[in-house]
């Protein structure tokens, strides 16, 4: 289209060198994705690394690595519904910050010829931001969280010739054989006050207890209670609350749920058993599930 002649560049073959040129040549990082979709925006992240400052709408990984005074950003959130005049007003305000405030910022040079807060920009980007967006970062991370975790718990499985490993299969054999006659004995006895329709009031107990024949799996069978609040129309998760083990009598067991409601308004609430062993990792491990 002739209005973007000489005014919007396609850049063929983009690959490392071409980058660096980019990043070496310019002193703000524009990125203006639709929101929500932005998947990352990685170049932004690279940027930030080589001392550019980025100006960008909050979306993708600039949602999280924004700071003030370290960058700039418009607000995550739309205005408009219909994306031309989303466009339109976020086209405004990128021209109205850029007039108002990062140019001025740029200008505004000192007699060595540059810009004392322009340059404080930048050491706040590098110190606050930067290290946040590092391969070492990702590194710790992956190890904290996943990679020592998973080493440790393989070793676990794999002592004395999968001890561990046998037991946890055996375990969920016997479970899977039994399910079917797992079941709630009865019906889940709900506080009085709860049988008053869904109603519930700041500081009352929720309270239900629920009898269930275990199928000879004692207490590998748990039960919780999963509550969901009404907002704005509609059924919103709330919480899971686990039951406490009451009474015992042969292969019934009597399970409690107390949940003290600390927020006004309106809940709905089911129940469910499932299988649990200290053993597993995660309750995903072996997603059987009732619900009652
Ligand atoms: C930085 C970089 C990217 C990522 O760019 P985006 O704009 O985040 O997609 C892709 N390719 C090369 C060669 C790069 O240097």
């Amino acid at each position: 289209m002739p209005q973007f002649l000489g005014k919007i560049i396609f850049l063929e073959n983009y690959d490392m060198t071409v980058s660096k040129r980019l990043i070496t040549g310019v002193d703000i990082w524009l990125n203006t994705p639709t929101r929500p979709l932005e998947a990352s925006g990685t170049s932004g992240e690279k940027a930030e690394m080589n001392g550019l400052l980025n100006f960008s709408v909050l979306d993708g990984w600039w949602y999280e690595g924004y700071r003030k005074g370290a960058g700039w950003a418009l607000t995550a959130k739309r205005s408009y519904t219909d994306q031309g005049q989303q466009d339109r007003l976020d086209s405004a305000t990128i021209y109205s910050m850029l007039e108002n405030e990062i140019i001025p910022l740029y200008f505004a040079k000192n007699s060595k010829g540059y810009s004392p807060e322009w340059i404080q920009y930048i050491k706040n980007s590098i110190a606050y931001i930067a290290p946040n967006y590092t391969m070492s970062r990702m590194m710790h991370d992956y190890f904290d969280r996943f990679y020592n975790p998973e080493a440790s718990r393989a070793k676990e499985l794999k002592a004395n010739n999968y001890a561990a490993a046998r037991e946890i299969v055996e375990w969920k054999e016997n479970v899977a054989a039994r399910w079917n006659d797992v079941n709630l004995v009865g019906e889940v006895e709900l506080s009085e006050q709860l049988n008053t329709p869904n109603a519930s009031s700041e500081n009352m107990t929720f309270s239900a207890t629920l009898r269930v024949n275990t199928a000879g799996l004692g207490r590998s069978i748990q039960v919780e209670a999963v509550a969901y609040k009404d907002e704005d129309g509609e059924s919103k998760f709330y919480k899971t609350i686990p039951a406490t083990i009451v009474a015992e009598d042969g292969d019934v067991i009597t399970y409690k749920v107390d949940y003290k409601v600390r927020h006004s308004g309106i809940y709905r609430y089911s129940f469910r058993i499932y299988p649990w062993n200290d053993k597993m990792a995660h309750r995903q491990d072996f997603a059987y599930m009732k619900w009652v």
